[in-house]
């Protein structure tokens, strides 16, 4: 008996836990021999004849599919073909993207046996010792919906929760997860209830056992694993299962490993804040749901956030300089039109997160938010992702608006290549919703959107929109766009639309000549002398200063090269890092 466990990932840096937990679960708890269980994991963006040969190869007895919202599409496709090569073979599915219409799903598919519907792992191990012809009948296992052999859909009752504490660590082994991000659970549900969210529906919030954490989390640091996402919902719902998790990490640290965390700002108390402010710079980075800074909005879609603390909260870690925040908002929720939304993106945008992310609303089967579609006059795709297309508050036409605002936002905000030219450029514009909304517009009236633009292309283009806009000076822009790109890169075919390097030759020979000797900037470059330095090194005149940037050492939140003030070298005033530039 061979089972695969099988996971179509968005992209291949990505990693499924849940296949990993069930089959260590079912390996672990196994009564008598247990089945062969493989893990396939493949990504949405392989040939489809790929992996369907390749899960041909395997010969499987049974093969179940972790279906989520990303990946639902490509599963369908090869739930058509899979009985057509392997005739006999049995199919299951789990994942939210079916536990909340199971019944629906087997309508729909006659090829599929059962659906797994929430928690999987116990679950999944009755189903191996089923499969294995030992263990109890199908009507007898909690948590599934099946087909039974007159062709009608019997869905069982659900199952207790399971102590998170008795699900087996599946990192033990770190090779299959080179170069790709390790998910990790220290805690299951969410005590939340977002209209909009599945996590919602369960609140049998539970935590793993903190010893057992911090055994795991030992394991990541000697592992130097380069980062560790947290999956829990709402990681800081309990104070001192965060405090505990974060304590460790910071008193244990080695330097290496970045933990991301998913969590309610305003949920942070003062003790939790020193404990971050004082955190190694990278160590941790935060996801801080915000969706919508309008009132109504909020109570609408049942959201138990106070906006006024999580602007504190933000800017309070903020000033540690050491933590990247990543903000989200959502687009198309009830009672936000699109004057609502900039007013949000607008709040939001002033709390200067290193990210913010623009979503869409997803109309998720089994959400409360598909129950008040009527209400809310609220159209969505009939296909996954489900997202919005209009709403009683916003049309189609300014969701598409929304969309190249988008896509100038991750562009011009969340690359974190052009921060000062854009922090100039906000203040030409009444917000800086108007000035993405503006971009959007100038992409659109040139053709340059769904176009492939090189990082240089990106710059020059931003020019010539500022250039268009009338603004008193752009030469004052080209400077700062050219802090921008040196401060990313030791760029070396310096764009003509820049203009010449001012820095006279003969003073940025003299300059590292001196720094050769005396090492009074640039400490850690003994080994290297002086043409090698100018080369691993820039100069540049910016608003009357001499700015020396250091690409060996960068900001760990940014990824900007540090940059020295030289200005007064020859005398050797002091040394000084700039941090802002504004
Ligand atoms: S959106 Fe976040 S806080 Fe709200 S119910 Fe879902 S997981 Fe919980």
């Amino acid at each position: 008996m061979k089972i695969l466990l099988t996971a179509i990932n968005a992209k291949y840096i990505h990693s499924n836990l849940a296949v990993y937990s069930l089959q260590a679960y079912a390996q672990r708890y196994a009564k008598g021999d247990a089945p062969e269980i493989q893990i396939k994991e493949y990504t949405i963006n392989q040939p489809f004849d790929e992996i369907l040969m390749d899960l041909y190869g395997e010969q499987p007895d049974v093969i179940c599919f972790s279906c989520y919202l990303w990946n639902i599409t490509y599963v369908e496709m090869l739930l058509e073909e899979l009985p057509k090569v392997l005739p006999g073979m049995r199919l299951w599915l789990g994942g939210p993207e079916v536990s909340y219409n199971a019944a629906e799903i087997l309508g729909k598919y006659p090829m599929v046996e059962g659906v797994m519907c929430g928690e999987g792992e116990e679950t999944f191990l009755e189903l191996t010792e089923y499969f294995s012809g030992q263990g109890k009948c199908l009507e007898e296992i909690r948590g599934i919906a099946f087909r039974l052999l007159s062709g009608s859909v019997k869905v069982n009752e659900r199952r207790e929760v399971l102590d998170l504490s008795a699900v087996p660590f599946v990192y033990e082994d770190l090779e299959d997860f080179q170069n790709r991000i390790i998910y990790y659970e220290s805690s299951r549900g969410c005590p939340f209830s977002c209209s909009y969210c599945l996590s919602s529906i369960d609140k049998r919030l539970r935590f793993r056992d903190i010893e057992l954490v911090k055994r795991e989390l030992q394991f990541f640091i000697d592992h130097e694993v380069p980062q560790v996402k947290f999956v829990d919902r709402t990681f800081n719902c309990r104070h001192d299962h965060a405090m505990a998790v974060w304590n460790y990490i910071a008193e244990h640290d080695r330097g290496k490993t970045n933990f991301h965390f998913e969590i309610a700002a305003d949920l942070l108390n003062e003790e939790e804040i020193r404990l971050i402010k004082g955190m190694r710079p990278g160590l941790i980075q935060l996801e801080i749901g915000v969706q919508s800074t309008n009132e109504r909005t909020i109570r609408e879609i049942r959201r138990s956030m106070k906006k006024a603390r999580v602007r504190e909260v933000v800017a309070q870690i903020r000033e540690g300089r050491n933590v990247h925040q990543h903000l989200d908002l959502i687009a198309g929720l009830p009672y936000e039109d699109y004057a609502g939304f900039a007013a949000s993106f607008n709040e939001v945008y002033s709390m200067r997160p290193e990210q913010l992310q623009l979503g869409f609303l997803k109309v998720l089967k089994g959400s409360l938010m598909q129950e008040k579609t009527g209400e809310y006059e609220l159209f969505y795709q009939d296909r996954p992702p489900y997202e919005v297309l209009s709403t009683r508050w916003l049309s189609y036409g300014e969701i598409i608006r929304l969309k190249k605002v988008e896509e100038m936002v991750e562009v011009y905000y969340n690359s974190v290549q052009f921060t000062n030219t854009m922090r100039e450029l906000e203040k030409e514009f009444a917000s800086p919703f108007e000035l993405y909304e503006a971009l959007g517009r100038y992409y659109e009236e040139n053709g340059l959107f769904g176009v492939s633009h090189s990082r240089i292309a990106r710059y020059e283009i931003l020019y010539r929109f500022i250039c268009g806009q009338g603004v008193k000076d752009p030469e004052e822009y080209r400077g700062w766009l050219t802090l921008d790109l040196y401060l990313r890169d030791n760029v070396r075919n310096r764009p003509e639309f820049l203009g010449e390097n001012r820095v006279e030759k003969e003073e940025a020979a003299e300059f590292y000549k001196m720094e050769a000797r005396e090492h009074f900037y640039l400490r850690d470059y003994e080994r290297y002398d002086s043409r090698q330095m100018r080369k691993m090194t820039h100069l540049e005149n910016f608003r009357g200063k001499l700015l020396l940037f250091d690409y060996r050492h960068r900001n760990p939140l940014t990824s900007d090269a540090a940059v020295w003030d030289v200005t007064g070298w020859r005398e050797e005033k002091g040394r000084t890092e700039i941090h802002e530039f504004l």
